[in-house]
């Protein structure tokens, strides 16, 4: 569980301002979607939470604590890739242990939370089985399992279901949502997807061209949008 505050976030990649001044706030336990068409700076946004982008000017608090000169390791988030970006030569065990390996974890420890976390993944009959031996789903399973045994405090979701046939995505979505609510952790979610925001979110994060256009519940955004943008994009006449 934590609290998120952006307080005038801003990103230029060579001279060029990307992402203009974000403010947001996000409350424990919520499930935010950044939504907005491709080059809005979703990804940008998760990457500067992350750490694996560095701001050009503002602040990042999570639970009170100025985050934004921390390294990722510091910061008590996971990011799931919408690449999964798995280990090939490495077993689902292996994919799954190695960041606590890294970390120095015990045996026991490690063999505990992963197959904890198998058990909720549906992944306990496959931790012998390497990458390319699984299904799509399976392998995007992977990756999320890799983010749980990790306790983060904050989950970070970069398209992480577009590689998915649609039937599949649909029951991602539904699983996504229960370990939401099984994991009681903030969860930040990227996507294009109309369909995902409206379904997924506690809360949505409308983006356009580096600007946040608007935040609030699905509903709201869809009965009370602030602009033609926002109201077509969500689906409702402004
Ligand atoms: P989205 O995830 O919403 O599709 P991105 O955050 O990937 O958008 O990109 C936002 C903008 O920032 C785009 O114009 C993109 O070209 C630019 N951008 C992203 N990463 C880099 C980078 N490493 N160098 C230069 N420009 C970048
Ligand atoms: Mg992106």
């Amino acid at each position: 569980m934590a609290t998120i505050e952006l307080r005038d976030v801003t990103k230029d990649f060579g001279g060029v301002q990307v992402i203009h001044g974000a403010n947001l706030s996000i409350e424990d336990n919520e499930f935010v979607v950044f939504v907005g068409p491709s080059g809005c700076g979703k990804s940008t946004l998760l990457r500067l939470l992350s750490g694996l982008e560095e701001l050009s000017s503002g602040e990042i608090h999570i639970d009170g604590e100025r985050v934004d000169h921390l390294p990722p390791a510091r910061r008590g988030l996971a990011m799931v890739f919408q690449s999964y970006a798995l280990y090939p030569h490495m077993t689902v065990f292996q994919n799954m242990s190695y960041a606590l390996k890294v970390a120095k974890k015990s045996k026991q420890e490690i063999e505990a939370k992963v197959h904890a976390a198998a058990e909720i993944l549906q992944l306990t009959e496959l931790l012998d089985r390497k990458p390319k031996a699984l299904s799509g789903g399976q392998r995007q399973r992977v990756a999320i399992g890799r983010a749980i045994v990790r306790d983060p405090k904050v989950f970070l979701f970069d398209e992480p279901l577009s590689n998915l046939d649609a039937k599949l995505r649909v029951q991602m979505r539904i699983e996504l949502t229960n370990l939401h609510q099984q994991l009681q952790s903030t969860m930040i979610y990227v996507t294009h997807d109309q369909v995902e925001a409206m379904t997924m979110a506690d809360k949505i994060v409308v983006m356009r061209n580096g600007h946040i256009e608007q935040v609030g519940a699905p509903l709201e955004l869809f009965n009370k949008p602030v602009n033609k943008f926002v109201a077509g994009f969500i689906g409702s006449p402004a």
